[in-house]
């Protein structure tokens, strides 16, 4: 009967919710350990100015592979290791090899790298220091260095706390460090936030770049994403279109005057090894006529 299934529809819900609770568990669990068995890498994936067809930045994603098991995707254990607070000694272990790594690049090649920062970190007091520590550390000038926010990440903090993270961003950039607004387009008050966030470079999500597919049923997706071109050029920003997959989506964003791109269509995120590569022999990627 109709009674009973509902019944059983709770009991398995309830399973499926207590497997989850038990694997999130052992996730924080192997993320704790994580650090000291050395089990991250970054991967750095390239963002190229279509103009030019050369690599203009590149993003450090995080990767995490248990000695005892399959990689555990960024999507998964980010949010846990917010949650747990574990981040902000990731977030700094992150900076500092993004750092590393980079110095070489800028050194000989004028590279800069971009890194994701969560909001837990930005709440640490000491945030502003463990970064300018590593850019010292490794001799990187600070216009080297971006950093990635999202509006989100301010939403779950009260208005005083939020008032200070924006102070840390500001003292940041007046250093010269640049700031990202990451997933722009998706928060739940973009405006309202790119009033008071202290921001260079606006990263257009995924989602307003996907429906960009060439044919003429986009008249929207194409409206929505070239006013966010315009926006960030009004304000004197750069954009950067996230999850370029197509060659039709690289030539639409072109046209409407986007020149920095970054998406499977040019590379996914790879070993630092293969971004000394694609400097020393050059990346063959077209430039692209608008
Ligand atoms: P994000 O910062 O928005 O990074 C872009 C994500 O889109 C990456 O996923 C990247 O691999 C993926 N991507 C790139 N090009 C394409 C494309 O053409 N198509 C599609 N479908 N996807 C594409 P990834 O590496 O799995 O990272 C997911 C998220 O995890 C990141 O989103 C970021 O929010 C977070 N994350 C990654 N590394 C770090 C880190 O070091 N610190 C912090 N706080 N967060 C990080
Ligand atoms: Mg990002
Ligand atoms: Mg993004
Ligand atoms: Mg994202």
């Amino acid at each position: 009967t109709a009674k009973s299934g509902g019944k059983n529809r709770i009991v398995v819900f309830d399973h499926e919710l207590r497997a989850a609770r038990l694997r999130h568990t052992e996730i924080i669990t192997g993320l704790r350990r994580a650090l000291e068995r050395n089990e991250f890498t970054l991967a750095y994936q390239p963002i190229v100015d279509v103009t030019t067809g050369k690599l203009s930045k590149v993003e450090a994603l995080l990767r995490w592979r248990p000695s005892a098991g399959r990689p555990v995707s960024p999507a998964v254990f980010i949010p846990l290791a917010e949650e747990s607070g574990l981040i902000v000694d990731i977030g700094r272990w992150v900076l500092e090899h993004a750092c590393a790594d980079a110095a070489g690049w800028y050194e000989r090649y004028g590279l800069t790298v971009t890194v994701n920062v969560s909001g837990r970190q930005l709440r640490e007091t000491t945030f502003s220091d463990t970064v300018l520590a590593a850019l010292t550390r490794h001799g990187l000038p600070r216009h080297a260095l971006t950093l990635e926010i999202t509006e989100s990440m301010l939403l779950a903090t009260g208005a005083t706390e939020t008032a200070r993270i924006v102070g840390v961003l500001s003292d940041l950039r007046e250093l010269g460090i640049r700031i990202a607004l990451d997933d722009f387009g998706t928060g739940y008050s973009s405006l309202a936030y790119l009033r008071t966030l202290p921001v260079d470079i606006l990263k257009i999500d995924r989602s307003f770049i996907t429906p960009l597919t060439g044919t003429d049923h986009d008249e929207q997706a194409h409206a929505f994403t070239q006013s966010i071109v315009e926006l960030a050029a009004r304000l004197r920003l750069s954009a950067i279109a996230e999850g370029v997959e197509s060659a039709q989506q690289a030539q639409a964003l072109r046209q409407m005057g986007c020149r920095l791109v970054q998406g499977y269509l040019f590379s996914p995120p790879v070993e630092a090894a293969h971004i000394d590569a694609l400097l020393e022999h050059g990346p063959d990627w077209q430039p692209r006529a608008a």
